[in-house]
């Protein structure tokens, strides 16, 4: 969600006539946009405004701009313990950027920042003018904000209650993405499973509705979505993801913990039992499914009972990959009180130290059961550790490493990939030919 915030801010900046710098030390305009959904990004926002401060004082035109989760936090403090600031944005007032950096030029610091996001006017990133980092894929936002109270997530502060876009305007905006050259979108919200329960246009429209549209767009190859909330997953959204042959065989379903206390504590809204179900029925409805998950170890009060259900329950669900987090305390949030019960660091570092370990073996194990498949990958361009080889993403979100002898597929070009090895986090192949389709013979027998 950050990250398409920041391909808005570029475009808003780009579009008022600015240009990309080469570095900080050329900008006239530097902006943070920040994530406070873990503890560090304080200190490193800090820090990067503290390493600014003398450049800032020998280029007095130069302009220093703090948005995100942590502006909307912080708001004023960031001025008090940052003066040399010129502008603080919420999350919600992402389309004054603008206008915010020329009165700060006029009058001084400004701080602004909205509690509400608001469909009338521009704030919804996605109206704004945006400066794609891909030109084959792009997220859309199709929902800001979030009902749920999480005890842990600092994110309804801070984005304010769920409000989602209308549907019509969501499909143009694919179909303008689709004619522009994008195949692959990814749609954004905090739970996007309960899409179209506010703002949205009568009668309401609900997420599996949005796949179907979505997935109708002409040349739209591929759509992805994230993140929906396991209380809120339907048998019409699996559907959708069967039936929809661009939605892919993806699904990010956050588990969190595996305690059942625990679960209650973090007011998940699920027992780990009905997770398994949904996870069950899901692998059940769309064959070749890849599941992910999102894990805290150390939520206050977690035993050695709760970590072990945690265990458990990875184990059962067999994850692809998960991202797994250290319980981190957001000041303001219900867990942040619960100081009585915080567990212990070194137990939390052995925790978390088994629980990627459960992770691996898992992650290892389905990818080698891919060993031998002939994969569809779009190129994301030349890897990062060996530039010899490509990059590039299967329909299941893997990523896959492999030559390109013919050296002619750039970023967003389609390859197909036989999969000859794999390890925790990535697979790796060689190009191949195209699978040939098999075709059933069918007999026709009519008569009375
Ligand atoms: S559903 Fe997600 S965004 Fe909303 S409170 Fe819970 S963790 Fe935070």
């Amino acid at each position: 969600m950050n990250e398409h915030d920041s391909e808005r801010i570029a475009g808003l900046l780009l579009a008022d006539g600015l240009e990309p710098a080469s570095g900080v030390e050329d900008a006239d305009v530097v902006v943070f946009n920040t994530c406070c959904i873990r503890e560090n990004a304080d200190d490193k926002l800090y820090g990067h405004l503290g390493a600014l401060k003398p450049m800032r004082r020998a280029r007095p035109d130069m302009q220093i701009a703090v948005a995100g989760c942590l502006a909307q936090k912080d708001r004023e403090l960031v001025l008090r313990r940052a003066p040399h600031v010129d502008v603080v944005l919420g999350t919600h007032n992402i389309g004054s950027t603008v206008e915010l950096l020329r009165r700060a030029r006029e009058t001084g610091p400004v701080v602004e920042v909205l509690d509400h996001p608001s469909l009338e006017s521009d704030e919804l990133p996605s109206a704004l003018p945006v400066q794609r980092r891909s030109p084959y894929s792009a997220w859309v936002t199709i929902q800001q904000g979030c009902d749920n109270a999480c005890a842990f997530c600092i994110v309804p502060a801070v984005r304010g209650p769920e409000v989602s876009r209308p549907l019509d305007a969501i499909v143009a905006e694919v179909e303008a993405l689709a004619a522009s050259g994008v195949v692959e979108v990814t749609l954004l919200g905090q739970n996007v499973n309960s899409y179209g329960r506010l703002g949205a246009t009568q009668p309401r429209p609900r997420f599996a509705e949005l796949l179907r549209a979505v997935g109708s767009v002409d040349g739209m190859r591929r759509v992805r979505f994230t993140s929906p909330h396991p209380k809120d997953l339907r048998p019409e959204v699996l559907d959708a993801m069967a039936e929809v042959p661009a939605v892919c065989e993806h699904l990010h379903l956050p588990l969190q913990a595996g305690s059942d206390r625990i679960l209650a504590a973090m007011h998940r809204g699920y027992r780990a039992e009905r997770y398994l179900e949904k996870l069950r029925a899901a692998r059940e409805r769309i064959p070749d499914l890849a599941v992910t998950t999102d894990l805290i170890v150390g939520f206050p009060g977690e035993t050695e009972v709760d970590f072990t259900a945690t265990l458990e329950v990875v184990a059962e669900a067999e994850y692809d990959s998960a991202y797994t987090f250290v319980f981190s305390p957001r000041p303001g949030t219900e867990a942040a009180a619960m100081t009585d019960r915080f567990v212990d660091a070194d137990v939390v570092a052995e925790r978390f130290a088994r629980l990627e370990a459960v992770l691996e073996r898992a992650g290892l194990r389905r990818h080698q059961a891919r060993v031998g498949r002939t994969e569809e990958v779009l190129v994301e361009g030349p890897s990062r550790k060996d530039p010899t080889v490509l990059t590039g993403r299967t329909r299941q979100n893997k990523l896959v490493h492999f030559p390109d002898p013919s050296g002619t597929l750039g970023p967003g070009s389609w390859s197909w990939v036989e999969v000859t090895g794999a390890a925790p986090h990535h697979l790796s192949g060689r190009p191949a030919a195209a699978p040939r389709r098999r075709l059933i013979p069918v007999t026709v027998v009519t008569g009375s």
